[in-house]
């Protein structure tokens, strides 16, 4: 068995309104993803860390994503990235916070997941022991693309503030302003669990348009965003704050454990069901993805719509909106 599930971020209120232009290529980047990776992990050239590694590596370089090249832009006009990964056998972890100065953070993450100490690291020094480490660097002009510019333009215009509630109608995910113009996509994650039964998860984001200076969000934070024991390996997207007061990722690990004592069906889907429940109140929303060591795989959401997929075992989905598309999807 073997299974590799993708999401690129979760948002809007209201039913989903169809595919914009933009989406066949969001979709075409998930699927190229789920069947390079996900063909390699069946076949066991990759095991579960490599594969969310090289999963979310592929979706930080599809730069309608926010993640690595294409990243929404913060307050000051700048791109600043956060992402973290987690495996299952062994707790092992790494997330690098706030960096401006590399295309891919998640491998930055990962090579903390592989030194061992420390477990996070921040701005200027993350980007330093990346560089040193081999991850490329590239400019600020290079991770900010001109539907971005265009974007933070609007929530300047508009005087949003991240994580602002739905009633302000000037929440700041991706996809909150994004559906106006149509060009909407978010945060990226991936977990797999491979065929000798291991699991992990890795999440990567430019955040949320517009926050301030030095604002850390919960897909830097093991626990919130990303979470990987032997049971369960999960990643988040949303309204970051919202995540971190729940331990939002964690806590799907400790509703799972619950489910299963008490012989729930489905006990995955419930677990992350009632930690978005979690979420809601306090101004957040958003989705979860999430693998078991049986073999579960689950991928619910509260908002509009969010971009997602699996590969199980051959067999490939995506979706936007409720619906979900059998690969290859119609155009
Ligand atoms: N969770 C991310 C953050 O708060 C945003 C997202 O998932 O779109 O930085």
């Amino acid at each position: 068995m073997a299974i590799l599930a993708l999401h690129g971020g979760a948002g809007g209120d209201g039913p989903w309104r169809g595919l914009t232009d933009l989406d066949p290529r969001r979709l075409q980047c998930l699927e190229n993803v789920l069947s390079l990776i996900g063909t390699k992990l069946q076949s066991g050239q990759l095991n579960a860390l490599d594969a969310v590694t090289l999963a979310v590596e592929m979706m930080e370089d599809e730069e309608l994503y926010n993640a690595g090249r294409g990243s929404v832009i913060a307050a000051d006009g700048n791109v600043t990235m956060d992402a973290s990964i987690m495996r299952g056998c062994d707790g092992a972890a790494g997330s690098v916070v706030n960096v401006k100065r590399i295309r891919h953070p998640i491998r930055a993450a990962n090579l903390l997941l592989h030194q061992g100490w420390p477990v996070m690291l921040n701005s200027d020094a993350a980007d330093i022991f990346a560089i040193k480490n081999g991850v490329e660097e590239v400019e600020q002009s290079w991770l900010i693309t001109d539907l971005r510019k265009a974007q933070w333009q609007k929530w300047r215009d508009s005087k949003g503030r991240p994580g602002s509630t739905d009633e302000d109608d000037s929440a700041v995910l991706d996809h909150d302003i994004d559906l106006e113009i149509q060009d909407g996509m978010g945060t990226v994650g991936a977990v797999a669990l491979d065929s000798q039964g291991r699991l992990a998860a890795a999440t990567s984001t430019g955040g949320m348009t517009g926050k301030p200076d030095g604002r850390i969000g919960d897909t830097a934070i093991i626990g919130a965003g990303t979470w990987c024991d032997n049971d369960v390996a999960v990643s988040c997207t949303g309204v970051g704050e919202a995540f971190i007061r729940t331990c939002a990722a964690h806590e799907v690990s400790n509703q799972l454990q619950k489910l299963i004592i008490c012989g729930q069906e489905n006990p995955l889907l419930n677990a992350a069901n009632n930690v978005l429940e979690l979420v809601a109140p306090l101004e957040g929303r958003g989705g979860v993805i999430a693998i078991s060591k049986q073999g579960e795989v689950v991928l619910p959401f509260q908002t509009m719509l969010m971009y997602r997929g699996y590969f199980n075992d051959g067999e490939i989905k995506t979706g936007i909106g409720a619906e979900e598309y059998d690969f290859p999807h119609p155009n």
